[in-house]
């Protein structure tokens, strides 16, 4: 018998080319250097490696092995396999849907927009009205897309069970991430239903007083502009964003000039996509840092969010094989790290110290900045339990209202049913977010205690982040909990951090 597989480290070499590839299109989709993306074209170049027999000879490898290390490094290889196993017969298709939404376009003020283009202009547009009108718009991007996106998913959850041998989504996540996400959304679930009280009488004073109407339950339309808090827009200017977030991250103890391997982009390109984010081509030696500003505190909070990954990415030891260094079985890890270095913004001193606003002031500010932390917090929770149920059956006719509901009871905010099936992140990301708001505000409670109030300027939290960022992706999320003496369980830091 013929066979078609490689040698796991030969195997793993030429996957890591196909990342690069695939990575590199991504990127020059995502800050609107390109037009199309081309992932189906790449994968057809390599589709060759991505063989059954492949999948046998890394089980066959990890079981043969008798070194934790060496097993862990092909149950992901086999992992990162089985996910390219799978996508073979609709790879095409997703190709073809993701080049579809790039270009679709609809006039808006006597001018062709993309998705892209509207997401950008509903963050800072300050007419209420108007901002109903570009998310009307949006909304029907997302109906036209609709049946195509739910018939690519459930036909994909079909194949991947197949090559998984698991029965659905949120089992492979399962195995995947070494949780019950099931378990953990109920978790979640208690948290946001704790703290509900709190929320709710945040948001009837602030709902009104960012929005500048008299509206108890604001639709998604205003998600993106309250999270702005554009009312603050003189002190947290777009000219002095890069500066001060360079600054921030050096006093953490990363001065960023000195990694070369972080290359931020920060320009304002039409088609960028207006989702901030971090792109490792290579890693470490190739990280892209991609922020597009729309003006307000929400760009320092999207540049230190992404600088949290960067930081990660692009400290990683070179020394790593491939599988610790570029794959990771989920994001919860990396969100932590983002996760820490976005919530400097949290701390009322940072105001005082970068633009001189009162403490009072400061206070006020934080406020604000929680209260739309909250939310987030709130729609991912209802997001996790609402994906669950969408992948038991995508093709139920009850998903639309389901995700209507649901968003819209946790966060007191009116959603409409048109996105349920594009505000979807891949691989339940949502547990992966939910992960480091817990476990970011244990490292948080903790470097408090060990490095006092001004951890996040004195230097002292470098040489612990450090330490975590160069071990890549080797440890979970989870690990990290228990390294600073917490548990997974523990949702107590996170619960303060909502309520106070
Ligand atoms: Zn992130």
């Amino acid at each position: 018998m013929t066979t078609t597989a490689q040698p796991p480290a030969e195997f793993a070499a030429a996957m890591e080319q196909h990342f690069i590839e695939g990575a590199d299109d991504w990127r020059k989709v995502i800050v609107g250097l390109q037009d199309e993306s081309r992932f189906a074209d790449i994968y057809g170049t390599y589709a060759h490696l991505y063989t059954p027999e492949q999948l046998s000879a890394l089980s066959a490898a990890r079981d043969a092995s008798d070194d934790p290390v060496e097993r862990d490094r092909m149950r992901r290889l086999w992992f990162e396999a089985a996910d390219a196993v799978a996508a073979a017969d609709v790879v095409q298709a997703a190709q073809d849907l993701t080049n579809e939404r790039l270009a679709w376009r609809v006039e808006f003020d006597g001018e062709e927009r993309s998705v892209n283009a509207l997401g950008a202009m509903i963050a800072a547009e300050t007419d209420y009205d108007r901002r109903e009108a570009i998310y009307e718009l949006m909304c029907r991007a997302d109906e036209e897309f609709a049946e195509r996106d739910v018939e690519l998913s459930a036909r994909s959850q079909e194949l991947r069970s197949a090559v998984f041998g698991l029965e659905g989504e949120v089992a492979i996540a399962n195995a995947r991430m070494g949780i019950d996400v099931a378990e953990f959304s109920r978790q979640v679930t208690e948290v946001a239903d704790r703290t509900a009280d709190a929320y709710a009488a945040q948001a009837a004073t602030l709902f009104p007083e960012l929005l500048g109407r008299d509206v108890q339950r604001p639709s998604r339309a205003h998600a993106a502009y309250v999270r702005s808090l554009h009312g603050w827009d003189d002190t947290y200017t777009r000219e002095r964003m890069a500066e001060v977030c360079d600054r921030t991250v050096a006093e953490l103890g990363f001065p960023l000039a000195d990694i070369p391997t972080i290359l931020p982009d920060l320009e304002d390109r039409p088609e960028k996509d207006p989702r901030a984010c971090v792109i490792p081509v290579r890693v470490p030696e190739e990280v892209h840092l991609v922020v597009r500003p729309t003006g307000g505190i929400t760009d320092y909070q999207a540049f230190l969010h992404e600088a949290g990954h960067a930081l990660h990415f692009g400290l990683t030891s070179d020394q790593l094989p491939f599988e610790h260094r570029y794959v990771s079985p989920d994001n919860a890890l990396t969100e932590i790290y983002s996760y820490v270095v976005e919530r400097i913004t949290h701390e009322p001193l940072w105001h005082v110290r970068h633009f001189g606003v009162s403490r009072e002031q400061a206070d006020r500010v934080v406020d604000e900045i929680r209260f739309v932390d909250a939310s987030l917090f709130r729609r991912y929770g209802a997001k996790l339990a609402y994906e669950l149920e969408f992948w038991a059956d995508p093709r139920d006719p009850r998903n639309p209202e389901r995700y209507r509901e649901r968003l819209s009871a946790a966060t007191l905010m009116d959603y409409p049913t048109s996105q349920f099936a594009s505000d979807m992140d891949a691989g339940l990301y949502a547990a992966d977010y939910l992960r480091a708001w817990r476990t970011s505000e244990q490292v948080i409670a903790w470097l408090r205690r060990e490095h006092g109030e001004e951890w996040f300027c004195n230097g002292e939290a470098a040489d612990f982040l450090r330490d975590l960022f160069v071990q890549g992706s080797l440890p979970s999320n989870e690990d990290v909990s228990r390294q600073i003496g917490s548990s997974p369980d523990d949702f107590e830091a996170l619960v303060s951090h909502l309520v106070d």
